[in-house]
């Protein structure tokens, strides 16, 4: 039977879930309607990942957060609901088979001693390379909390934030030209011009292509790099935490905060319809039958699940139609899940208990040519003969993830083709992770022994398990055509749809994915206007 609400939000991960609590605090009544068996999206915890085994609490896609935005935190009271951050230091390390190692972190001391064990000049400059990304994010993160004017047609109020935003960049006076080259150019030739160590570059470098189909040297992967620096932890910036319990810390905080300001979630509720009356959203119909309808929509979900499927697009105007059709899901993101016995132990920093060299991201990836390789291979629709291999312990860090005395692992890797050119894609991706574990295991020979389980999740897995089409951890490419005043496509970039009452508040919309929320909290300061 349809019921009345105020307000529907189509898919329950961390975004439609912060739209539903600010509409909610508004007073609005809202209805959220999640596919799944649980809420949180591609930010969840699950314990039921490796068959047989319990006790593993697995982020099962998104492993680390720092991008969550701290006023959503403060206003929603996620603490009060249980939302731990456990801080990573050092953040990062990465093995080389030469016997030497790079770790880094928040610690600017450390992070001297350490470069300069492979450059006494990157050493030098790695403080004024971090200080120029300061000064872009000092004018770009202002603009994740504001919704993109249409450029098409900016009206007054548009002009005036396009100029206010031109303003900011004018005064950045002499250092405009590298802020521009970091938001539109590529990542390598950057890292290239400050830095001489291969070691360092290929860290850096591989924070330019996560959830990318794209290498170093690609346009637009300069900014990929940037948006993985922006953000903070605990008010300490850059600095990337777990959270405690896993990813699900953060969205079961969520939902519980929406469950008290009286949201209604519901699970299992699949919607295959947005119901539309005279060019007008009026409700959802779900694959049950039931039907609901609200005074708004938002649907949390990417462009192609929201207008090719469950739309008719004869109702939306052919150009849009177009537009949509165009946006680029391209991905070769693979994740594996992993159960471990023990920590690896690696030959260039050994230790059989966790230290401080499993607390972070370990990166396996020797120079920036890797990347190139790797990519090729994948430009080409094979998967990386030699992957890149980002792994994180949050065990190590969060006891509560994995058993007493045991390790649970996340390795996100790169790349793994959504379209291959050969091969049943099930065998291939077993396949490839064996690569992996026998890659990982050349860096730390205990690795493949201490395995009690894994969990491999294609492109083809993430879209089937999360709706994410293609695979595209982020709702969409992250290149510049696809961000800012052209997120999800030119011309709709303030939240609004074709159809009336219709929003987006997912990670399609401005400023896109990561778990930041800032596209929810956007998006439902909009709802809030009249139309
Ligand atoms: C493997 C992987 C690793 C990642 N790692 C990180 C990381 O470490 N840090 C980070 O910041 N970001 C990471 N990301 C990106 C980040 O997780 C996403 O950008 C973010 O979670 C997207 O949130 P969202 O709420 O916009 O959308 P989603 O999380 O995609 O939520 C959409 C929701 O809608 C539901 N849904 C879909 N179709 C329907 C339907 N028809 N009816 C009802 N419900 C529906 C889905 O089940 C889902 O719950 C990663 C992503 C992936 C896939």
């Amino acid at each position: 039977m349809a019921q009345a609400y105020d307000a529907i939000i189509i898919g329950g991960g961390h975004n439609g879930l912060v739209t539903a609590c600010y509409l909610a605090r508004a007073k609005w009544r809202v209805l959220v309607l999640e596919r799944r068996y649980l809420v949180g999206g591609a930010c969840v915890t699950e314990e039921n990942n490796f068959p047989g085994l319990t006790g593993f609490k697995v982020s099962t896609a998104a492993y680390v957060n720092s991008l969550f935005r701290p006023e959503i935190i403060r206003d929603l009271k996620l603490r009060q609901y249980g939302f731990e951050l456990c801080e990573r230091n050092p953040s990062s390390f990465t093995p080389f088979l030469d016997g030497r190692y790079l770790m880094m972190g928040p610690d600017p001391g450390m992070n001297q001693r350490e470069i300069a064990k492979f450059s006494g000049k990157d050493a030098e400059a790695y403080p004024k390379y971090e200080k120029m990304l300061e000064r872009v994010a000092a004018v770009v993160e202002p603009t994740l909390l504001m919704t993109p004017p249409n450029v098409l047609k900016p009206g007054l109020g548009g002009l005036w934030s396009l100029a206010q935003l031109g303003r900011s960049f004018q005064k950045m006076g002499s250092h405009l030209a590298e802020a521009v080259e970091v938001l539109t150019g590529a990542a390598r030739p950057i890292l290239d011009r400050w830095f001489e160590s291969e070691q360092l570059k290929a860290t850096l470098a591989t924070d330019a292509i996560i959830g990318a189909f794209a290498s170093p040297a690609t346009p637009g992967t300069a900014y990929v790099l940037f948006h993985h620096v922006m953000g903070e932890t605990n008010g300490k910036r850059g600095v990337w935490a777990y959270v405690r319990g896993g990813m699900g810390g953060l969205t079961q905080a969520l939902a519980r905060a929406a469950a008290d300001l009286g949201v209604d979630i519901r699970c299992n509720a699949e919607v295959a319809r947005i119901l539309v009356r005279d060019q007008t959203a009026v409700g959802v119909a779900l694959t049950n039958g039931d039907e609901f309808h609200a005074r708004k929509i938002a649907s949390n979900l990417d462009p192609h699940q929201t207008f090719q499927r469950l739309l008719d697009p004869r109702l939306l105007p052919a150009d849009f139609v177009e537009a949509i059709r165009r946006i680029d899901y391209s991905s070769a993101s693979l994740k594996i899940n992993v159960a471990l016995s023990e920590p690896p132990n690696f030959t260039c920093c050994p230790g059989e208990q966790a230290g401080p060299q499993h607390r972070g991201t370990i990166h396996i990836c020797p120079d920036q040519d890797y990347i190139e390789r790797a990519f090729d291979d994948a430009k080409y629709g094979r998967p990386s003969t030699d992957p890149i291999l980002e792994c994180t312990l949050p065990s190590a860090v969060d006891p509560t993830v994995a058993p007493p005395g045991k390790h649970l692992m996340s390795m996100f890797v790169q790349y793994f083709p959504y379209h291959l050119k050969d091969g049943n894609p099930d065998e291939a991706k077993e396949k490839f992770a064996d690569r992996c574990f026998d890659l990982l295991n050349e860096y730390a020979p205990n690795f493949k022994r201490s395995v009690l389980a894994r969990q491999v999740l294609s492109p083809r897995d993430l879209e089937a398990t999360f709706n994410l089409t293609g695979g595209n951890i982020f709702q969409g490419s992250m290149l510049l055509h696809q961000l800012f005043l052209f997120r999800p496509v030119v011309g709709w970039s303030r939240y609004r749809t074709p159809i009336r009452n219709l929003y987006l508040c997912g990670s399609a919309a401005h400023p896109g994915g990561g778990v930041m929320g800032t596209c929810g909290y956007n998006a439902a300061r909009e709802m809030q206007k009249r139309w």
